[in-house]
């Protein structure tokens, strides 16, 4: 089997060590699109989806390469959804303040505060992940992979591992017994997350091909 050249189109070596590990065995030697000197383009979509295709297609386009890319995020059912494909940029939304904590504090920060008061039944949300390949710029049809993990939203930060959210998130299901993601080793979380339930999604419907 010809091993498949595929641009990743993240400046994040985390994830290119794990989308490397879960799809190595299917043929796929990613590189960096870092290595063909492309910086990330802006974030323009309202979805998951459509911000992980314009990234994938951009770094097709500017490597000549099929590409692949991400994009997640945290989706809180009291805020109707929010802070969604917004996430990353939550708490600039209406801010701007250069004296401000730094930014995965600063977000989480504004969410605990959106949710003051708000009771623990009713703090249900869920990371979401879209992971999509496409094999040229103007792909018609390209492989999409999606994945979520359930939690709720705690009071207040715990643990201090992980990114992001990470510190107010704590998944459902019991068997993480009520920790937040922060709190849990990095394996673990790698082998549970949004984003590997994605990349096992991708992996199958790439396979069904
Ligand atoms: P991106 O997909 O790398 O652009 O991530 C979007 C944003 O969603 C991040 O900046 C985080 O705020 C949030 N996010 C995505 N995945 C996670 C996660 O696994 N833990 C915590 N926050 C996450």
């Amino acid at each position: 089997m010809t091993a498949q050249r595929v641009v990743l189109a993240t400046g994040n070596a985390g994830k290119l060590r794990e989308f490397a590990a879960l799809l190595a065995p299917a043929g796929f030697v990613f590189e960096p699109q870092s290595a063909f000197g492309i910086e990330p383009p802006e974030e323009t979509g309202d979805t998951f989806l459509a911000n992980a295709l314009l990234k994938a297609r951009y770094a097709a386009r500017l490597s000549g390469l099929p590409a692949m890319a991400d994009d997640s995020g945290l989706e809180v059912d009291a805020l109707g959804g929010a802070p969604g494909a917004r996430s990353a940029r939550y708490a600039e939304d209406g801010a701007g303040d250069a004296s401000a904590p730094p930014r995965d504090e600063a977000n989480w920060r504004k969410l605990l505060a959106a949710l003051a008061g708000v009771p623990d039944a009713a703090r249900r949300a869920r990371f979401r992940c879209c992971i999509v390949l496409v094999r040229d710029a103007d792909d018609p049809s390209p492989v999409v992979g999606e994945g979520a993990w359930e939690g709720r939203i705690l009071d207040a930060p715990r643990g201090d591992g992980g990114f992001g959210y990470d510190p107010v998130f704590a998944p459902v299901d019991p068997a993480f017994g009520g920790r937040s993601v922060a709190e849990l080793d990095a394996a673990d979380k790698n082998l549970h997350s949004h984003r590997a339930a994605a990349l096992r999604a991708l992996l199958t419907a790439w396979q069904a091909r």
